[in-house]
């Protein structure tokens, strides 16, 4: 057939090929980012119940209203701002439509949209389909952004920054000097917004998450992306929610109604009775736990752990074990030592290897325990 590809340079991403390679080879699963313990048990049973009521049909396009006032709620808790959820709250299939949706919503042809390398992978593609322009800029080696170098590639045509906070796959947070970095770029380009990718909201150790949402210069000209299936366990669930100013969510609303119309509706039902009760400000202390449980096992290994302050991804250097580029070594980790990671070039444009690996310890102790000592035998 005659096809010309509208993504020509997009393949299967890392995570299906990693995720399927591990279970080819029988390996730990340490690669895509997904719990593997069970949920809470009590969402379980709201869920259970909520499917033998009345919640089958269509929801209402922007959420079902008892959702969004427990959205609205939660960003009054956690963030002290207030948001009319009707008007500036979109319950979405994830974060990945969120973000898809904003997209074709904002970017003309010709804009220009700023992604922070490494970065996660379905910023690039809505940008092209959009036939905006996407422009990768690294950030520093420590995984922070270099304002300069943002600062001199932002433009007229510059649309989107878009920024990813705590950041996969790095788990490192944003700083003071960030944020007010940040402010000041929108405040001198006025046609520039910002797209916060925060679905590890939650997740954060030592150090406090620095939200759009507690800004108010910021949050006025940005779009927040959140996801229920970090923060409750439930990647599979898929919903997730976005909050950005009414002139700007009704013109996203309009592409999120031929997208998906609306959201499952079971699901937003069991996720507005359980967002009466539950505490989301524990997520951090339980995921700590996990990672000093992983950093301890690791620490007779060769691996190189670099600092860990939030998500739930632990990146490690294995300069000392082999000069093999970072995908050549991930993929001989699965068939020969039977641990799945992800190599970090794949988050990067030119796909420069500083020969780091990603490992997920969104998971059971025992499998952290297994997963380790195979790691600490390299
Ligand atoms: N952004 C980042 C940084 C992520 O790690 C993920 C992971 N899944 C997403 C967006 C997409 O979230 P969702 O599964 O809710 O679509
Ligand atoms: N966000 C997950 C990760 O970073 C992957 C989700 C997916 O497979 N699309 O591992």
């Amino acid at each position: 057939m005659n096809l010309s590809s509208k993504l020509p340079n997009v393949g299967t991403t890392i995570f299906t090929v990693m995720s399927k390679m591990a279970n080819d080879y029988n390996a730990i699963n340490l690669s895509q980012g997904f719990p593997n313990f069970p949920i809470d048990p009590v969402l379980s049973e709201i869920l259970a119940k909520k499917a033998t009521e009345n919640t089958h049909q269509y929801a209402p396009m922007a959420g079902l209203p008892s959702l969004l006032t427990g959205i609205e709620k939660l960003i009054s808790v956690q963030y002290g701002r207030s948001i009319n959820a009707q008007a500036e709250a979109l319950v979405t299939a994830g974060a990945t439509q969120a973000i898809f949706t904003t997209i074709q919503a904002l970017v003309h042809p010709g804009d220009e949209v700023i992604i922070l390398d490494p970065s996660y992978d379905c910023y690039e593609s809505p940008i092209i389909l959009a036939g905006g322009k996407p422009i990768r800029i690294p950030l520093n080696q420590d995984f922070l952004p270099d304002w300069e170098l943002i600062r001199s590639k932002v433009n007229s045509k510059t649309r989107l920054i878009i920024t990813n906070n705590p950041h996969n796959p790095s788990g490192i947070i944003w700083k003071e000097n960030d944020m007010t970095q940040l402010e000041l770029l929108i405040q001198e380009n006025p046609y520039l917004l910002v797209l916060s990718d925060e679905v590890y909201e939650f997740i954060t150790f030592e150090l406090q998450h620095l939200s759009v949402h507690s800004n108010e210069i910021l949050r006025n000209r940005s779009i927040v992306v959140s996801s229920f299936g970090k923060t409750f366990h439930i990647t599979g669930w898929k919903v997730g929610y976005m909050i950005a100013p009414e002139e700007l969510m009704v013109e996203i609303k309009k592409v999120h109604q031929f997208l998906v119309f609306c959201v499952n509706s079971v699901a937003q039902s069991a996720l507005s009775e359980y967002l009466e009760s539950v505490d989301v400000s524990k997520l951090g202390d339980f995921y700590k736990v996990k990672r000093d449980f992983f950093r301890e096992n690791m620490a007779s290994s060769k691996f190189k752990l670099l600092p860990c302050e939030g998500t739930y991804f632990q990146v490690a250097s294995y300069e000392q074990i082999s000069d093999e580029s970072d995908v050549d070594f991930c993929k001989r980790l699965v068939k020969e030592f039977g641990v799945a990671a992800i190599p970090l070039s794949v988050f990067i444009a030119d796909s420069s290897d500083r020969k780091l690996l990603r490992f997920c310890f969104a998971k059971e102790d025992e499998t952290l325990l297994n997963a380790t000592q195979k790691l600490c035998k390299i």
